[in-house]
């Protein structure tokens, strides 16, 4: 009992050290003290572990707290071992892992969120004018959207969509008003996107890109007054289509290595001799490329003639390029999975563009690759996102439906445990997806441009998409696979490997970016330390070394002590705000936090530079981070939604996936540990009493399933922002319209069985319908609700069919 109380009170006052980040004069100070009462007073540890810690408290933690013995045993030789490990960083790996800004993924990584700064984000809210925007203009876009006819007749928008895109400013949403464009906000940009693309991934493609990373983007942010005043209001009014051209054969992921080349030299514009670049280039992949008429291009300048100064090679540089300036090769066009988007590959030889082109001119010759990744946070963060989100939302709201008035063996298939379980997964990615595209907006609407945090959601967001839409598909059967103008999944099925691929393939997201910049972005010392490993005179370094060292082991041990205590508690001893039933989450969260910090911290000490190579280990604390900050959105959306109860199981569902994936990623880190037993030894502080989190169980999933299935406040709320008709003639429409008529059509149904009534198979309908008003089984009102049901759903559940010409007229033209 004397040892229960001992041990009781000696963690109570580590957790209080820990908690309040006491200096290290404090935490000596307790450790004695523990020590001397578990060892002299009350004799509780056994002789061989008493003398150890002893060893370990007198020789090494005293000693730290002695300057001149620290320096010398310690930071001297941690600053050579880690001169010895510090990755090699290239000056294009360094604007990359500079580039943004860190948010609240950083509170993640550190350890210790301040749920606080969580609460107190506003939650994106929409201006009346932008409001207006989206139920004006782009309702009635959607309402003109016809994909099938955009990806099937005429391969392309129709020019009428690509007029009206023009004329009511689709392309300057991110423009300011100065120049003619809307100015509109992150949340608003990322609200229109989804819309757009709930209809027609070709539209939605065609508004995004103009507005994300590309000419207005890099104009606003590095562009001249000149080239800002000639082409900003262009742009706004669609007077110039833009593209943006950086991949080349030879260079996509590693876009840094392009090839392409301009050098510097003198030339002739506009009748006189000026200095410019003659520049070569191949791209490929280019959206809008085909259509555009200002190419934003991406190239290595160099100055081997030196017209500019010593510098010979001056790096990554943008220019803006006229597509009809003579040797611009552009016009033919990729055919990227069915999508109608313009997209197609452009080069040039030797092509003169004067100086005046370059994004900022002379003064950001060569600085263009800095120039992208500061742009690509905000643009990143908001089109995929946006558009994978809508893709999640059509299958919620559709596969719902579907399984509602779809029946095989007289019960609706959104009944069957094995749907059920389809649905679950779609109703709880679609709100945790929705979360994290709100919470980043924030972010954005804050000025922030984070970097982390939009890999972090252009990876999971794009991955939900795939997996609602696949579970969408299966739900759906035929449905979803005969292809024809009643088809409103293939698309988006056929086209999400795009989504993959784009603005950072995922594999190489998720295994290199994530983590790789979430270290160095997020870690409090890791950056500090580099840069004192790098400093020339070695007392100096030596000096601020040991300052940062010895912050970064009081960081180290709190995070240890905390993810030991909180991990011992299952999370009970972690902090966390008052959320009524949603507490637990946010305690399991901040436990996690520090488990990641520690065991984040290890794998950087163990392995240094070489992390970067070990794409699996560093794949996981990806996972773990990301799960980390979903999770945190789910419950700020829920907070943000002011805590409808009824939405409470998609909360539960989308927290509990995303702590059961934390968990499986850090023990994937544990159990793939280089150094074995140090994994062995790490478990022991991470997971202390085992792994206890679980998937979503079968009752939770009934609950989300069930809340796709009827018409609620709550799958209005999962599938807000996407467009929505009741039309019976519209590809959607025909669904919602068929759910209220078949629940409408249920209390009668019930009846007629009540009254033991079967219909005969060989008779019609219609008629059966007759012989039941005229046996008073049921009245002629009650009749015209089943017949309509009955339509509706016929109309709801058909697929196309074409006349045989129309595939061998296809397939001649094609010939031809
Ligand atoms: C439809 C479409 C539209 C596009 N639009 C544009 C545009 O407008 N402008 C533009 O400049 N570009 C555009 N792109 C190019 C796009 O950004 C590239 O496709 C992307 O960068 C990936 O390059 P890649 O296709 O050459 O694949 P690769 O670079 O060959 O990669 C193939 C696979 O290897 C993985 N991989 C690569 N390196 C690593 C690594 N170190 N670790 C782990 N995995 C790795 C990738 O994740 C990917 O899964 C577009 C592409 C498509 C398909």
């Amino acid at each position: 009992m004397g040892f229960i109380i001992t041990v009781v009170l000696i963690l109570a006052a580590l957790v209080a050290v820990a908690r309040i980040r006491a200096p290290l004069g404090t935490w000596t100070l307790v450790v004695g003290i523990a020590l001397l009462f578990l060892t002299t007073l009350t004799r509780t540890l056994p002789g061989a572990l008493a003398f150890l810690l002893w060893v370990l408290f007198l020789f090494v933690m005293v000693p730290l707290n002695f300057p001149d013995l620290r320096k010398r045993f310690l930071s001297k030789p941690t600053l050579g071992y880690i001169r010895r490990i510090l990755p090699p960083i290239s000056p294009t790996e360094r604007e990359a892992i500079e580039a943004g800004t860190v948010w609240w993924e950083a509170e993640l990584f550190r350890g210790d969120p301040d749920w606080q700064k969580l609460s107190s984000v506003p939650a994106p809210a929409l201006s009346d004018e932008e409001q207006a925007f989206l139920d004006g203009p782009v309702e009635e876009l959607c309402t003109r959207l016809d994909d099938w006819q955009i990806t099937h007749e005429l391969n392309d928008l129709p020019r009428e969509v690509w007029d009206y895109l023009a004329e009511h400013g689709f392309y300057g949403l991110n423009i300011p008003k100065r120049y003619g464009g809307h100015e509109f906000s992150a949340a608003a940009q990322s609200d229109i996107v989804m819309k757009v693309a709930s209809r027609s991934g070709t539209a939605g493609v065609t508004v995004m890109v103009p507005n994300s990373l590309g000419p207005a983007e890099l104009l606003l942010h590095y562009g001249t007054d000149d080239q800002k005043n000639y082409y900003l209001p262009r742009l706004a009014r669609g007077e110039e289509i833009p593209c943006f051209a950086l991949t080349n054969p030879y260079a996509g992921s590693d876009a840094g290595a392009i090839p392409d080349y301009g050098i510097v030299c003198k030339g002739e514009y506009q009748g006189a001799e000026v200095i410019g670049l003659r520049v070569t280039w191949e791209k490929r992949y280019i959206t809008l490329g085909p259509v555009a008429t200002l190419l934003g291009l991406a190239f290595k300048a160099y100055d081997p003639d030196h017209l500019l100064g010593d510098q010979e090679e001056l790096g990554i540089t943008c220019a803006l390029i006229p597509t009809d300036t003579p040797g611009v090769d552009i016009g033919n066009r990729h055919y990227p999975l069915n999508g109608a988007f313009q997209n197609g590959p452009n080069s040039g030889k030797d092509v003169f563009i004067p100086m005046e082109w370059v994004i900022g001119g002379e003064e950001w010759l060569g600085k263009g690759w800095r120039m992208l990744m500061n742009s690509l946070a905000v643009g990143r963060g908001i089109s995929l996102p946006a558009s994978a989100t809508a893709g999640a939302k059509v299958a919620a709201r559709t596969s719902g439906a579907y399984g509602r008035v779809r029946e095989q063996f007289n019960v609706p298939i959104g009944k069957f445990e094995g749907i059920e379980e389809a649905l679950a997964r779609i109703g709880g990615l679609t709100y945790l997806m929705d979360a994290a595209r709100r919470l980043t907006t924030s972010a954005l609407v804050q000025g922030e441009k984070p970097s982390v945090i939009s890999a972090i959601v252009k990876l999971h967001l794009t991955e939900g998409a795939r997996q609602a839409i696949n579970d969408a598909m299966d739900i759906h059967g035929g449905r979803g696979i005969c292809m024809g103008p009643k088809n409103y999944l293939a698309r988006g099925y056929q086209q999400i490997p795009i989504a993959i691929t784009v603005e950072g393939a995922n594999i190489l997201t998720r295994s290199m970016i994530i983590f790789g910049q979430g270290a160095m972005r997020c870690h409090p010392y890791l950056l500090d330390e580099i840069a004192a490993a790098s400093e020339g005179d070695s007392e100096q370094a030596l000096e601020r070394f040991d300052k940062i060292l010895m912050g970064h082991l009081g960081y180290a041990t709190v995070n240890k002590v905390r993810a030991f205590i909180y991990g011992l508690s299952n999370g009970w001893l972690a902090p966390a705000p008052e959320k009524g039933e949603l507490k637990r989450y946010y305690r399991d969260l901040t436990r996690y936090s520090a488990a990641f910090a520690f065991l984040s911290d290890i794998a950087l000490l163990v392995l240094g530079g070489a992390l970067k190579r070990k794409e699996k280990l560093s794949g996981r604390f990806a996972d773990a981070l990301s799960y980390m900050f979903l999770c945190s959105a789910v419950l700020k959306h829920h907070d943000d939604a002011g805590r409808p109860s009824a939405d409470l199981p998609l909360v539960h569902w989308a927290c509990q996936y995303c702590l059961y994936h934390v968990q499986t990623a850090l023990d994937g880190v544990l159990r793939n540990f280089p150094i074995a037993i140090l994994g062995g030894l790490l478990r022991i502080v991470v997971f202390p009493i085992g792994r206890r989190h679980r998937m979503p169980d079968d009752e939770l999933g009934h609950e989300v399933a069930s809340l796709l299935l009827s018409p609620s406040d709550t799958r209005d709320r999962l599938t807000q922002g996407i467009y929505i008709t009741e039309n019976p003639d519209d590809v959607t429409g025909a669904l919602e319209d068929a759910l209220h008529k078949v629940i409408a059509a249920e209390p009668v149904w019930r009846s007629i069985r009540d009254a033991g009534v079967k219909k005969p198979d060989f008779e019609d309908f219609d008629a059966w319908l007759s012989r039941l008003i005229e046996s008073d089984v049921i009245e002629s009102a009650d009749a015209d609700v089943l017949r309509q049901a009955h339509a509706a759903t016929r109309n709801a559940i058909m697929v196309d069919d074409f006349e045989p010409e129309v595939g061998a007229a296809r397939t001649a033209h094609e010939a031809a």
